[in-house]
């Protein structure tokens, strides 16, 4: 028998709807890509979103094309980004830290129509656009006071385009389970895959990271989604909050230390999110200058595992609460928080500190597991490690045109690339992405451990961790450094501040100090390249 409720279809369309008419009042504030600040309403941003579908429609766009943004977090990218998927058409996020090459190979696979650019990327887009197969015209989003000089042939003003426009338009009613948003994974190992969201999942995922132990974001509230909009829907920021009201702030092309403090205390902001890399930044910058953090009482951290330095300097210097999750860009993203349990809370802070530091638990519509090499589950007891496999209803089943091939087991379960193991409090820990573990007589280094306890040296901005070959254990762990400005630090101090931290056949055989750490388009650090340069490294020990 079937249930008596309405049909009332998942479309991201309702949600910037919703906050039009519960929340119309409520800021979204901007640093310009121009410069100043930017003060604008969900009620407003709703109806520049109309006109900007409104004219995408008058440009030919239907149902089901690609459009693309290459644009920072800015009340105009929202705008584009809600006007895109409100015809139904395909917003397809590009990540401008990626190569010209890699960008012209992901626009000519998804097949862009349109792309809507920053001023800050007119230049690259000057670059590749000969190459871009199906772009017909790039929007550039300023006004007509801002707009540059340019040898791109079809090159639009938004303002302009939007001012030609009108808010008269109705949303079109496609099906929730239609393509609405597209993003690209960094590819290490071949091409770039395209992940495409839906209109369901992305509504779906959005009520699954507000819960309270997750986001938890209120009307109240006023959050900085710094995590781009280009890197995984700036963790769904871009919808949970518009659902539910919170006042946003968008930081623009600026995501150094003085900037993003500075809008957190303007701003009033109390909840943030961003890679563990714009947090080292900021506290560098709040230490040197004996700024403080006056309304921010929350920060999301994840796409590379939380480091104990970061947690303990927010925590203990800061009072702020440091929310570590884990997720990818096929999960919408998010996977796991790490929002403690009622067995945690009476815990020595110790112990409380090694809960903080894994990834955390599934929120519901996550199902997740971790299994060998045969498929089986091994047991939730916090050490037997494995892949790391997850299931659920804003996970992909496929990638982009069918790239990559068939993707879930037997079951429909996707292989995260992960290594992982659960504790009995179902608490995930990544020990390593499994192309990256180190495997030492037999068993396995997990390099993401030793990199963030190395880091919590007082003298070292960062450390990457890679394996080298050993004639007589396989591999052995090489711990590579970027000192402190101005440090003298060296092998001896660094291996000191390990011992005892770790287990004694974890310690790095040697630690090589280079001037800067490569990192990949979304803020990780490039294991790849870094094999490669010491591909030739000779340790002491070998
Ligand atoms: P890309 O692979 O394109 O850089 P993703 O954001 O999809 O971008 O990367 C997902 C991967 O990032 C995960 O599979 C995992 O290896 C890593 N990751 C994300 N969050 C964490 C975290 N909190 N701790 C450790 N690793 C993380």
């Amino acid at each position: 028998m079937q249930g008596l409720m309405q049909d009332w279809p998942l479309l991201v369309s309702t949600i910037l709807d919703h906050a039009k008419v519960n929340h119309g009042e409520q800021e979204v504030v901007t640093r310009s890509v121009e410069g100043p600040i930017v003060r604008t309403t969900y009620a407003e941003l709703h109806g520049r979103a109309k006109r900007c579908a409104k004219a995408l429609h008058g440009l030919g766009v239907r149902e089901g094309d690609v459009v693309a943004t290459l644009a920072w977090n800015t009340h105009r990218h929202m705008e584009a980004w809600y006007g895109i998927m409100g015809i139904g058409a395909i917003c397809h996020t590009l990540n401008p830290r990626l190569f010209p090459e890699q960008l012209v190979y992901i626009v000519n696979h998804a097949e862009d129509r349109y792309i809507f650019t920053d001023l800050t990327f007119v230049p690259l887009c000057e670059a590749i656009a000969d190459k871009c197969e199906t772009v017909k015209g790039f929007v550039i989003m300023t006004d007509r006071e801002h707009m540059p000089e340019t040898k791109l042939k079809n090159a639009i003003c938004y303002e302009d385009l939007l001012a030609e426009s009108d808010e008269d338009f109705e949303w079109v009613k496609v099906d929730e389970n239609a393509g609405c948003g597209l993003c690209y994974t960094s590819g290490t190992t071949g091409n770039p895959k395209g992940v495409l969201y839906s209109h369901r999942s992305n509504v779906l995922h959005a009520l699954t990271v507000n819960q309270a132990d997750a986001f938890g974001m209120r009307s109240v509230d006023s959050v900085m989604p710094v995590v781009p909009m280009f890197h995984a829907n700036a963790w769904a920021i871009a919808f949970a909050a518009p659902m539910v009201g919170t006042k946003l702030v968008m930081p623009g092309a600026n995501m150094d230390g003085p900037s993003i403090h500075e809008l957190l205390e303007t701003e009033k902001v109390n909840f943030t999110a961003a890679v563990p890399t714009v947090w080292l930044m900021l506290l560098q910058h709040l230490e040197a200058s004996s700024g403080t953090l006056s309304t921010l009482k929350r920060v999301m951290i994840g796409g590379s595992a939380v480091p104990q330095t970061i947690v303990e300097r927010f925590e203990q210097n800061y009072g702020v609460e440091v929310i570590h999750g884990w997720g990818m860009t096929e999960m919408s993203p998010l996977g796991s928080f790490a929002a403690f349990k009622p067995a945690m809370l009476e815990l020595p802070a110790e112990e409380q500190m090694g809960y903080k530091l894994k990834q955390g638990r599934a929120p519901y519509m996550v199902e997740m597991k971790v299994i060998d090499d045969d498929g089986k589950e091994v047991p939730r007891d916090g050490k037997t490690f494995g892949n790391l496999v997850v299931r659920g209803a804003a996970i992909a089943k496929g990638y982009f045109k069918g790239e990559g091939g068939q993707i879930l087991d037997a079951d429909g379960f996707f292989d995260t690339g992960d290594v992982a193991h659960i504790d009995e409090h179902g608490f995930m820990q990544i020990t390593d992405r499994s192309k990256d573990v180190i495997k030492s007589g037999g068993e396995w280094i997990s390099s993401i451990e030793i990199e963030n306890l190395a880091v919590g040296h007082p003298e070292l901005a960062e450390a990457a961790v890679i394996g080298i070959a050993h004639p007589k254990w396989d591999e052995r762990p090489l711990l590579i450094c970027v000192k402190k400005e101005g440090s003298g630090v060296d092998r001896d101090s660094v291996l000191k501040y390990l011992e005892g931290k770790i287990a004694k056949w974890w310690m790095p055989d040697d630690v090589a100090f280079i001037d800067e750490i490569p990192h990949t388009a979304t803020g990780k650090i490039q294991k790849r390249d870094l094999r490669e340069k010491f591909k030739e490294y000779k340790l002491p020990t070998a």
